[in-house]
């Protein structure tokens, strides 16, 4: 589902260029739960940037579910990235203002889903994550793990070919760190594809396949 070759990215510092990745290869088939594991600083954001359509390569190959990343455009690269990736960040980036269940929803409401449907639909995620109990609680009326359930839920809603987490327990302590992983485990033998991104070895163990980082390289 996720191909890349020879991938280049570089960042323009001034008359500078740091190259972060350089040629990194690799592939995720369907199915598969990944964890990307390196330390701060070694560009696994900008490795997930990359597989999730956020941000595009200098040279080499990047395809996901076999279209060509490359040479599409922002509209284009907006639609493949709402329809293939369901993201999950460390801080969980929930809407403050509004409940869990209307978090959830509201993917579905901007993509044009009517009222009953999205709510259905979030409901059922929800109680999926475990909160059915839960969904009209606040974001500051949960817990980190269960505000952390809320977004995984709210990634999961629109039927993502792939769940992206970037150091989804990085504000976890570790017991509830592993609670996470667990749920994603759980996601994955469900069927969904998950690629986790942490620079945290025993986290990243809970997985079935990593691929290292190091100074730009990848090591399987
Ligand atoms: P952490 O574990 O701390 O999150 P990381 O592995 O995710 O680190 P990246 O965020 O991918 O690391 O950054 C890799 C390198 O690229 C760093 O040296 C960073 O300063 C640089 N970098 C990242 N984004 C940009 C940017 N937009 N412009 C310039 N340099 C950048
Ligand atoms: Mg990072």
């Amino acid at each position: 589902i996720i191909y890349m070759k020879d991938v280049v990215k570089s960042y323009k510092m001034g008359n500078n260029e740091l190259v972060v990745l350089k040629e990194v290869s690799l592939q995720v088939k369907r199915g598969e739960f990944v964890a990307v594991l390196g330390p701060s600083g070694s560009g696994k954001s900008t490795l997930m940037n990359i597989i999730g359509c956020i941000d595009v390569v200098n040279s080499g190959e990047y395809r996901l579910s076999g279209q060509n990343i490359d040479a599409k455009s922002e509209d284009e690269l907006s639609a493949i990235r709402n329809r293939e990736i369901g993201f999950v960040f460390q801080k969980f980036n929930l809407l403050p203002k509004y409940t869990a269940i209307h978090n959830v929803q509201m993917p579905l409401l901007l993509r044009g889903l009517d009222r009953k449907t999205a709510y259905e639909k979030a409901k059922y995620v929800l109680e999926k994550v475990g909160l059915g109990d839960r969904i009209d609680h606040k974001p500051l009326e949960l817990s980190g793990g269960q505000q952390q359930r809320v977004s995984i839920a709210r990634a999961l809603v629109g039927d993502p070919n792939i769940l992206l987490a970037d150091e989804p327990t990085g504000a976890l302590d570790s017991q509830t760190g592993k609670e996470i992983m667990d749920m994603f485990l759980q996601l994955n033998q469900q069927g969904n594809t998950i690629v986790i991104i942490t620079h945290d070895e025993e986290i990243a163990q809970k997985a079935k396949r990593i691929i290292h980082v190091k100074d730009g390289n990848i090591y399987q």
